[in-house]
């Protein structure tokens, strides 16, 4: 036994995340058992727990992580004639925390956000697998919209296993035309210790008492059961009859003022800890479970193990495939008031004989409903996807392309990363030269290599950025729209005080947008722009610009500045560190230098891969995520150095784009970063032109 388990560890892939919306106490027991068996088994939960739920939440389970989450509650109306409010959790940093942690197979709760999240990231790393848990049945999905239909379709097709928690929920999944193999059955499960140990015996006054355990909410199903109840009363004057209800709700209230006859007696017990029930099981001789919707019905695996006969609506999962009628409990359909007074009928006129029978039938049909029995079930799921070697071609195949691409490293080639020394790996392939990446643990950096020549710079610049035969020529480059860098300047008033009377350097200026705008918030604005016709272009609107920072000093010897920006300029340069040094010399003490460029690690670049516009660009020759930029920047001799989360709005950007954008911002994912450091030496310590070659060799690389 022990050999066989240990067998099984090793066939399993090493890391196994579950998302899931929250933990029930029920559930606690499986997610546990999984944790022992497997090697390193993760779960991402969206909220630790529902509001609303009498449940204590329990986040004893090791590697447990609450997510960032947006949660809201909604009214939904189900065609069973019951409005509920739900709740809906949308834990955005999925896809993040996903690609932080690399799982090889990810199991995710449901088919909303947090399913869809898993899937991109199922596409981003083809060689991991997606499980899809979706707990559903027949009855509980009536009513689904087409937008939700055809987004299930599109996650159940693409995941590589679903787990459903029985039949009902099986054929709802194959509508979508999920072949069979890819189905596994995971019931669900509690650990039912203590419930097992109760005496299968009960005395006269509690062989024939009705218990209701569940929210008191119109789903349940309570009241048009108290109505059939009522009129069995009122049949049978001589009979008496006890009810307990456990539980709270919306409809709490109602209940205790519900007019129920004087031989009828209810008791609401309110919310019992979930630990406590085994007790009230003990006092009570058959479950009611009258729901009008419930895609399983944990109850009912809690009263059958505890040996509660079931009297139990079929539109319930658990009912449908454990309860059988006349054996361990009276099934019905909640909509036909016939069947339901037929079936409490019948089971109060049960012999105590008969139910002492169905008492013991009812603990041996769920005694296979462990917390291990389910784990073992899940883990035939990842075994399935496991060896499912090469499947799913179809999911975009370029994607595959960049990504196996990006893993082949070729051994006979050595580079070293030009910023820190450290070896690099070869990326991709562009025209005849290379982009590597740094595999230096604090820098990371990207860069192309061979660099191309200053030729070949400056006719991709004059084509791409700053065509001069005619304004009709398309620009496939655009420079930053106006809004954005007005955007960026309200960004600096919040951060920096007023702008009024600061001096700012904009390095990289082009036609001199942003030195215009700065301007015209009263700060003494200066460019430096290597090309001809951009810094032309420039001096046309007034502006004072020079064409380099050696240019600069050699004319304004002792000039410094507040601040100084390189707005997507960075990924141009030829020797980044010796621009962001050099420029420190004109900086003043105190003085900040604000970066921005466009992430490696957005969502874009990571889809499109060689193919994003940043590295396809032919004048760009680094590439930054946060963590090269912000060493970079820290590097060569800023402090403080921090990221600023611009909320930038594009302006041609609508609802939906805007969204999106807030999205990606919130996720880490968006293309556009900014960092910022801080000058705090002094000007004599200031590094000299004797120690770092200023301006020299941007001067002689970094011409158009
Ligand atoms: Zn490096």
């Amino acid at each position: 036994m022990g050999l066989s388990a240990e067998h099984n560890i090793e066939a399993l892939p090493a890391r196994i995340t579950w998302i899931a919306n929250f933990i029930p106490p029920y559930a606690a027991w499986m997610y546990q058992n999984l944790g022992e068996r497997l090697q390193d088994f993760r779960l991402l939960l969206s909220t630790g727990m529902e509001k609303g739920r009498t449940w204590a939440p329990d986040l004893s389970l090791p590697n447990t992580r609450i997510q960032r989450t947006l949660s809201w509650t909604y009214q939904s109306r189900h065609p069973n004639g019951f409005t509920e409010t739900l709740q809906s959790h949308f834990p955005y940093d999925t896809i993040p925390l996903l690609l932080k942690e690399k799982p090889k197979v990810v199991i995710s709760s449901e088919l909303g956000a947090r399913t869809v999240q898993a899937l991109i990231y199922r596409l981003l790393c083809p060689a991991t697998r997606l499980i899809v848990r979706a707990t559903v049945s027949e009855v509980s999905e009536q009513g689904r919209g087409g937008v939700r239909r055809r987004l299930r379709r599109v996650m159940l097709n693409h995941a590589d296993a679903i787990l459903v928690n029985g039949q009902s929920g099986a054929r709802y999944i194959r509508r979508f035309g999920v072949p069979l193999e890819k189905l596994f059955t995971v019931p669900y499960t509690t650990d039912t210790t203590a419930l097992t140990r109760l005496p299968l015996e009960k005395p006269p006054e509690a062989a024939l008492r009705l218990l209701f355990v569940g929210q008191l909410i119109g789903r349940k199903g309570l009241f048009p059961f108290l109505e059939i109840l009522r009129e069995w009363a009122l049949r049978h004057e001589t009979r008496t009859v006890n009810l307990w209800a456990v539980g709270t709700g919306c409809l709490g209230d109602s209940l205790e003022r519900y007019a129920f006859p004087s031989n009828v007696t209810v008791r609401f017990l309110g919310a019992v800890p979930y630990g406590n029930l085994p007790n009230v099981y003990a006092e009570c001789g058959l479950l009611v479970f009258p729901t009008l919707s419930d895609e399983w019905g944990m109850v009912v695996n809690e009263a059958m193990a505890a040996g509660l006969p079931v009297l139990g609506s079929l539109y319930s999962q658990a009912v449908e495939e454990l309860v059988r009628d006349a054996q361990n409990g009276w099934c019905f359909r909640p909509d036909s008031k016939n069947e339901m007074y037929s079936a409490l009928d019948r089971a109060l006129n049960t012999s105590e004989s008969k139910m002492s029978e169905m008492r013991r039938d009812a603990r041996k049909t769920v005694a296979y409903l462990t917390p291990s029995y389910a784990a073992e079930r899940v883990l035939d799921a990842v075994r399935f996807v496991s060896s499912q070697r090469g499947a799913n071609e179809r999911l975009g195949s370029s994607l595959n392309e960049n990504l196996e691409f990006r893993r082949w490293r070729p051994a006979s080639r050595a580079m070293n990363c030009l910023f820190c020394g450290h070896s690099a790996v070869m990326r991709f392939q562009r025209n005849d030269s290379f982009i590597w990446e740094c595999t230096g643990e604090d820098c990371g950096l990207e860069f192309l290599h061979p660099q191309p020549t200053d030729e070949q710079l400056s006719t991709a610049y004059a084509s791409l950025y700053y065509p001069d035969r005619g304004p009709q020529r398309r620009v496939p480059f655009e420079n930053t729209p106006v809004e954005v860098l007005e955007q960026a300047l309200d960004c600096l008033t919040i951060r920096l005080g007023n702008l009024n009377g600061l001096e700012l350097l904009d390095y990289g200026c082009g036609q001199g947008r942003l030195c215009a705008l700065a301007a015209r918030r009263g700060m003494t604005v200066t460019g430096i722009e290597p090309s001809n016709t951009a810094r032309m272009q420039a001096r046309g609107s007034g502006i004072v610009v020079f064409g380099s920072l050696e240019e600069l000093i050699r004319s304004v010897p002792e000039t410094s500045f507040d601040l100084i920006t390189l707005w997507d300029v960075i990924e141009h340069l030829r020797e980044p560190w010796y621009d962001l040094r050099s420029l420190q010399r004109v900086l003043k003490p105190g003085g900040r230098l604000l970066v921005s460029t466009m992430n490696t690690r957005s969502l874009r670049a990571r889809i499109q891969g060689p193919r994003w516009e940043n590295y396809s660009n032919p004048t760009h020759t680094f590439f930054f995520n946060r963590h090269s930029l912000g060493s970079m920047i820290a590097r060569t001799g800023f402090v403080g150095t921090e990221e600023w989360i611009l909320p930038i709005r594009y302006p041609q950007h609508g609802f939906l784009r805007r969204s999106v954008h807030r999205f990606l911002m919130a996720t880490s994912l968006n293309a556009e970063i900014v960092f910022v450091g801080t000058n705090d030496r002094t000007p004599d310590e200031n590094p000299s032109s004797d120690s770092f070659p200023v301006a020299a060799n941007f001067n002689s690389n970094y011409r158009i």
